[in-house]
């Protein structure tokens, strides 16, 4: 009898596991973003893990960004599965309709949160019972985060003689110095993520892996220095792999590897507006009285804001042929416009400007920066993007269409997750 019994277990056994597509029984899911990466860089510097990691899953170069294609929206963007004009994170500062200026990631990350109007992916999995966890770099990422049950990153995690150096070319008065420490930023990372690890279980995780985007800012995406980030990243990488595989043995991890902006080649030489002189206030207009409040956007581009929106046309004529500006976005008609607000998709009601200005990469907006980006040019739109998901996705493959719209989704459909607001998001998964 007891034989029979365990006959019909085996066999159920048998039954259950040989049946279906079987995907891995419990899977964490990693999204690893490597900041400020440009995929025809990526192509010619030597990243043999990634290399791998291509051939064993699908893969883009040509994934894109939202607008603005800056750090702080294409995270909130990945985390909801929304444009910044339904998250409402468009950039750092702005100005509300009384004309009062207002931060997006103010007083605390924690309470910039509760002002992000969308579900965000960690509510959703956390939810569904799977423990989330953030790492950010720049710590400003996680506005996004709100649910996460571990949110971790900026300036606490990082000793003050790595932080406060971060923008700076040299370190006393090496580069070599200066990027050695950029680089070690990605470890000190990676290493939160570990003492995290070693004492929990984690089902998903989102890092941003950010040296490659200080890097790309102070050297320029066309600075040998940019190479050498991104084979440094792509060994990180490999170390994120190989901690969660001895952290979790046996454990299938699917892997997104994706990036929150490209990088634009700018000049240094031709500062426009210098952070240490009023970088907010274009002399052309401030000359003709109207107020007004300029905030950039990654660099190449800006946003303005007016006073009095009712000179707007007064106060367009004296910009759009300043030699810095290369076109403007304005939902006011006027000649010449390149588009709308709308058709970027940054138009959130009380908090958008009245010009979004894209600047000409042969100047440096705010900052001495040979790399900047924000603008809806490729080089800052077009990003690398990698899916890593045995028996979900066949390796070697092509991934079509895709952006940061499609991170969140397709999350939930790796955990195999249904959610009336996943509905709700922009993107579509890119797994079945
Ligand atoms: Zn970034």
């Amino acid at each position: 009898m007891k034989t029979h019994l365990s006959l019909f277990i085996a066999f159920l056994i048998l039954l259950f596991t040989g049946c279906e597509v079987s995907p891995a029984d419990d899977p964490g899911v990693a999204v690893i973003i490597i900041d400020g990466l440009r995929p025809d860089k990526l192509e010619q510097a030597h990243t043999p893990f990634l290399d791998e990691f291509q051939a064993g899953g699908a893969f883009t170069p040509r994934a894109r960004a939202v607008m603005p294609t800056i750090t702080r929206t294409n995270f909130v963007t990945i985390a909801t599965g929304m444009h910044a004009d339904r998250h409402a994170v468009i950039g750092g500062n702005y100005r509300d309709k009384e004309y009062n200026e207002q931060r997006t990631d103010r007083p605390t990350y924690g309470e910039a949160q509760d002002h992000v109007p969308v579900p965000t992916i960690f509510e959703i999995l956390e939810d569904h019972g799977r423990r989330t966890a953030m790492f950010a770099m720049k710590g400003y990422e996680l506005v996004g985060a709100r649910g996460a049950s571990v949110q971790k990153g900026g300036s606490n995690i990082y000793p003050d003689e790595i932080w406060r150096y971060r923008y700076d070319r040299a370190v006393d008065g090496s580069e070599e110095e200066g990027l050695r420490r950029k680089i070690q930023m990605n470890d000190i990372l990676i290493d939160t993520l570990l003492s995290v690890i070693e004492n929990e279980r984690l089902d998903f995780i989102l890092i941003n892996l950010g040296a490659t985007d200080y890097i790309g800012h102070v050297y320029g995406p066309e600075n040998e220095a940019y190479m050498e980030a991104l084979e440094a990243t792509d060994r990180h990488v490999s170390r994120i792999a190989g901690m969660l595989k001895n952290q979790y043995p046996g454990r299938e991890w699917y892997y997104i590897i994706g990036s929150d902006h490209g990088f634009t080649q700018t000049n240094e030489n031709r500062v426009v507006l210098p952070a240490d002189n009023n970088p907010n206030r274009i002399p052309e207009l401030a000359r003709r009285n109207i107020e007004h409040m300029l905030y950039e956007r990654g660099g190449r581009a800006a946003e303005l804001y007016l006073r009095d929106s009712g000179r707007y046309r007064d106060a367009y004529d004296r910009i759009r042929d300043l030699p810095w500006i290369k076109r403007i976005y304005t939902n006011h008609d006027v000649p010449g416009r390149a588009g709308t607000f709308d058709e970027l998709r940054v138009a959130y009601p009380g908090r958008h400007g009245d010009f979004y200005i894209i600047t000409d990469p042969s100047y440096a907006l705010n900052f001495a920066n040979s790399g900047q980006h924000g603008s809806d040019d490729d080089t800052d739109v077009y990003i690398p993007l990698y899916i890593h998901a045995p028996g979900r996705v066949e390796p070697g493959s092509v991934i079509g269409e895709a952006s940061n719209l499609d991170i969140a989704p397709t999350v939930t459909r790796l955990f195999i997750i249904d959610d009336e607001r996943i509905v709700q998001m922009e993107g579509q998964s890119f797994v079945d």
